[in-house]
This record gives structure tokens, C-alpha cells and sequence, in this order.
């Protein structure tokens, strides 16, 4: 017996809890990667990263003191505005450490296993501000989906839920695949359907769920594309969302937990 189940079965409660403050402090984390690494790419080098500068409000500029940057409680106790120039700091922002705290907390409560609770939460910390990037951007950063698909090989070169082999197919595989789209799509048309950064994602997510899932990913990705196509099309006329990343990265995220629970993909 391991010491993470020895730990769940001694708090059943607590460690849930423990997961989501961590997952908490994690989105909180996320948050500032989504809101800074398009301004990190698109703009000119140096002018910021995802240390520098230390959290400010982007209006007045005035420093967050400690108390203003606990992740969930600041948001709720300055309700939502900035505390010396009263500019709304984005909702978006609370849903996100939101988010990551109930994914966190679920998850460690509900899946079978460790690896598998750690490999989700590590997944789904890069697809998530991957997803808002590509939302609010139509852009999916190579610093972002370079590292989950080298994360996903060197775990799978050292657990045992997925030979090395077929993770790294499945990063070919995913490359090649959308990539053929694309050219045929293109030939066929004359339009760019998908970009550069849906390759490397389908790649990621090959090397994170093997070669086997792909048809999978694709299908669940292409299946919630529609749905949320028409969804947000009739919801804001303004914002027609045509990126696909949001898509897939939901479907890398429903294909790995559905394998840790057994499901042959
Ligand atoms: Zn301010």
C-alpha cells in the first residue's frame, strides 16, 4: 500500500480539501500564465514574464500587498475590484482558481489511483491556460505545449500505465494526423483550417494517452466543437470562437481520466 492511499484512507475527508487549497493555489498560478504569456509572445522579449513584475493592478500599477494575492478568499474579500483605483480585477480570473480547486479536490477524492491523480493534475495544468490562450487569442504557445508533450513521454518512460512506444507514437501520430488535415484541407479549399499549435497539441496529448486514443480525442474534440460551435455562436454574435484547442484539450482531459478508471482507449 503506498503512502498517498494510506493518506486518503486516514483523512477521507481532509485530503480532498488539502487538494483543492492546493488546486486553488495552482489556478491561481494558471491564471497569470493565460493572462501573460500571450503578451510574452506576441511582444517584444523582456518586457515581462511569469515572474516579473511581481502582482500589480494593471491600472493604478499599485503593488498587491500579501493578503490581496490568497488565491479565491482576495477576489471575495475586495469583491472583485481593485483596492486603491476600484477597477475591476476579471471575474475570469476568480473562475479559474475556482475551477482548479474543484478539479483538484474532485479528482483526489474520486480516482483510483496516485499516478493517476498527479498525471491529471500535471496535464491539466498546462491544457487549461492552453485552452483560455487559444479562446481569447486563437494561438497555442510552443512554451506551453512543447513541455506537456516532453512531460508526457518522461512519465510514461517511468510509470507502467502506457509503454514508452506507444506514447511516443502517439506523438507522431497526433503530429502527422492534423497535419495531413490541414494540407488536405488546404489543397481542397484554399483555407487554413487549423493551425501550427493544434499539431503540437494533438501531439501532447498522443504522448500523454498513446497512439490507441487518438480517434478518440479527435472525435470527443471534434464532437464538443460542434456542440460549443453553436452553443456560444447563438449565445455573443461578436465573439465567434473558431479555435479548436479548447476542444481538444477538454478531450485530452476526458481520455486520461476515463483510462484511469480503466477504460481501454
Ligand atoms: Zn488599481
Amino acid at each position: 500500500m503506498t503512502s498517498f492511499t494510506l493518506i486518503r484512507e486516514a483523512y477521507p475527508s481532509g485530503f480532498p480539501v488539502m487538494s483543492g487549497i492546493v488546486g486553488a493555489i495552482v489556478g491561481s498560478f494558471l491564471g497569470v500564465v493565460a493572462e501573460r504569456v500571450p503578451g510574452m509572445v506576441m511582444e517584444e522579449e523582456g518586457s515581462s514574464n511569469l515572474l516579473f513584475p511581481a502582482s500589480h493592478c494593471p491600472v493604478c500599477k499599485h503593488p498587491l500587498a500579501f493578503w490581496e494575492n490568497i488565491p479565491l478568499v482576495s477576489w471575495l474579500v475586495l469583491r472583485g475590484r481593485c483596492r486603491q483605483c476600484r477597477t475591476a480585477i476579471p471575474f475570469r480570473l476568480f473562475l479559474i482558481e475556482l475551477f482548479t480547486a474543484l478539479f483538484f479536490g474532485v479528482s483526489a477524492g474520486f480516482m483510483p489511483g496516485e499516478q493517476g491523480v498527479f498525471s491529471l493534475w500535471l496535464m491539466a495544468s498546462f491544457l487549461l491556460p492552453l485552452a483560455l490562450i487559444d479562446w481569447q487569442h486563437q494561438l497555442l504557445p510552443d512554451c506551453l505545449t512543447q513541455p506537456l508533450l516532453w512531460a508526457g513521454l518522461l512519465i510514461h518512460a517511468f510509470d507502467n500505465a502506457l509503454p514508452l512506444r506507444d506514447a511516443l507514437l502517439g506523438a507522431v501520430a497526433g503530429y502527422l494526423s492534423l497535419w495531413l488535415l490541414y494540407w488536405a484541407f488546404r489543397l481542397a479549399t484554399g483555407r487554413e483550417g487549423l493551425g501550427y499549435g493544434d499539431f503540437k497539441l494533438l501531439a501532447a496529448l498522443g504522448a500523454w494517452c498513446g497512439w490507441q486514443a487518438l480517434p478518440v480525442i479527435v472525435l470527443v474534440a471534434a464532437l464538443s466543437g460542434i456542440v460549443g460551435y453553436f452553443s456560444f455562436n447563438n449565445l455573443n454574435k461578436n465573439n465567434l470562437s473558431i479555435s479548436f484547442g479548447p476542444y481538444l484539450s477538454f478531450a485530452g482531459i476526458a481520455v486520461l481520466t476515463a483510462q484511469q478508471f480503466g477504460f481501454i482507449i
